[in-house]
């Protein structure tokens, strides 16, 4: 029998597509890469094939993901950047061993290490967070305004407003609890 996992959310930006792995934290939390299988996976559909994950692996993978996810809630609320979470990035971004690669169609690619290993995707993962952690590139970080979600996400929209890490799941059940409230409250006036 097959077993169905959790599907993935993938968004534009790495670090914070790492970090959606696990969603609604703050709710009944859904635990994207389960097994160390599914990292493989997510890995995969990333630009990061890796050719196998340990159990380990697995671990350190969740441990940068958690750090990631303290670091760039802080960042969002302009608190202080946790140490214990900078030590873990840092830690992940100097020992992976990925190049960055120029292919003949002029597009980034990552090469990781000769092992291909687990490792060396977290190290991109790692420094992409940092890029972004460092206020390098162009948006902003910012919490999801879903209260059992409340993701870290990366804004880039023009006006820096945008409230849901993601329209298609939180926006949506946002959107839809609020016509229901309003559908009650119409038909509470009507009677
Ligand atoms: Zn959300």
């Amino acid at each position: 029998m097959r077993v169905e996992f959790p599907e993935f959310r993938l968004g534009t930006v790495l670090a914070t597509s790492f970090t959606g792995t696990l969603s609604e934290r703050h709710g009944e939390a859904v635990e994207r890469i389960p097994t160390p299988r599914r990292l493989v996976d997510w890995l995969a559909v990333s630009g990061l094939a890796v050719d196998s994950c340990t159990d380990a692996q697995l671990e350190l993978a969740r441990e940068l993901r958690e750090s990631i996810h303290a670091a760039a809630t802080a960042a969002a609320i302009q608190g202080p950047l946790p140490a214990a979470a900078v030590r873990v990035i840092n830690d992940r971004s100097a020992q992976g061993r990925a190049a960055a690669v120029l292919t003949p169609e002029g597009k980034r690619r990552w090469q990781l290490g000769s092992a291909s290993c687990v490792e060396d995707a977290l190290g991109v993962i790692a420094a992409d967070a940092i890029g972004i952690l460092a206020g390098e590139r162009d948006g902003k970080l910012a919490l999801c305004a879903s209260p059992s979600c409340r993701a870290a996400f990366f804004d880039t929209s023009q006006s820096r407003t945008r409230k849901w890490c993601d329209m298609g799941t939180c926006g949506n059940r946002q959107k839809k609890a609020r016509f229901m409230a309003n559908q009650r409250k119409n038909s509470r006036s009507a009677e």
